[in-house]
């Protein structure tokens, strides 16, 4: 399966294929080969099973998704009792080795925090409460960056104030956190809430809303996962040494079907720079891609 939405800037993407098999974009918008080397890859394959050139396959469901790089995921929304499959197959880690899977991935919540905080005259600060003093408070209760071992916590957007020559009334930050384990995650959620409460001590008539959105749950593919070891068979029998075992801080489909009992299977997409202008591919990791299913739908 596969997502098939991309970031911006991606309208009016002009793929250019250079004399050394490199893809890239005309550079003002990404080539959204995140995730589009994907639908690429099962269109070929679609394409090559109904000729009927791979003998002896197994039976294939094939999934496209949509709203992969918002919150929530369009995967969350699907109709897990309509697959028959116990195991998904994505290609969708990016910027890392084509034959490398996802074996720990990380728990991400997003957030929205509001500070409620009454406005005045900027020349009579006392009959104001300072939303923006607020926000800073919180995050300066929090640990932004790297909080905690194998976890980062990140403010993307501000937004508030009125007007230059007015205590701003109302500020709102929101942001992403994410941990490969759970324990991490909660122990982030939980550092929210006393910042919470820090702010609310130093600001009494002022509030303070959190709004945490689970992004995606985390999940950990045991070292002992019979999928796994035929997976890394495959990888082989295609000219690799290894499949190479990786942690993820990024968010993928695989954690939806995690959740319903599906074995979610995240495996190197053989794109780079993704979410950028710069993003790339080549026609030899497409080729690969192609290699790598079909031999997955015979080896499974
Ligand atoms: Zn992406």
């Amino acid at each position: 399966m596969c997502s098939y939405d991309t970031v911006s800037p991606g309208k009016n993407i002009k793929p250019i294929v250079k004399s050394n098999g490199k893809i890239t974009s005309s550079g003002d918008t990404v080539l959204g080969a995140d995730n589009k080397a994907s639908v690429a890859t099962i269109l070929a394959l679609v394409d090559k099973i109904s000729k009927r050139e791979i003998k002896n396959r197994h039976a294939v469901e094939i999934c496209f998704t949509v709203q992969e790089e918002v919150s929530p995921s369009g995967a969350s929304q699907l109709n897990f009792d309509f697959f028959d499959g116990k195991v998904c197959i994505i290609f969708d880690e990016g910027d890392s080795l084509i034959n490398s899977v996802v074996t720990r991935a990380a728990y991400i919540d997003e957030f929205e925090v509001e500070f409620f905080g009454k406005s005045s005259h900027a020349s009579l600060p006392k009959d104001g409460v300072n939303a923006l003093l607020m926000a800073n408070e919180f995050i300066n209760n929090l640990k932004v960056g790297v909080p905690y071992k194998e976890s980062t916590l990140n403010f993307g957007l501000i937004f508030g104030g009125t007007a230059i020559n007015t205590i701003p009334n109302y500020i709102k930050v929101s942001g992403d956190f994410r941990s490969n384990f759970f324990e991490t995650q909660e122990k982030i959620r939980e550092d929210f809430k006393n910042a919470k409460e820090k702010v609310l001590q130093k600001f009494p008539n002022g509030d303070v809303k959190i709004n945490d959105i689970i992004y995606c749950k985390g999940y950990e593919i045991s070292k002992n996962s019979k999928n796994l070891v035929r997976l890394e068979k495959i990888y082989k029998s295609c000219g690799f040494e290894s499949l190479v075992q990786i942690e993820s801080q990024g968010g993928s489909d695989a954690s939806s079907f995690m959740e319903h009992g599906i074995e979610g299977f995240c495996l190197g997409d053989g794109s780079f720079r993704n979410h950028s202008v710069e993003e790339w591919t080549t026609i030899e990791n497409l080729e690969k891609l192609l290699e790598i299913s079909e031999k997955i739908v015979i080896g499974f």
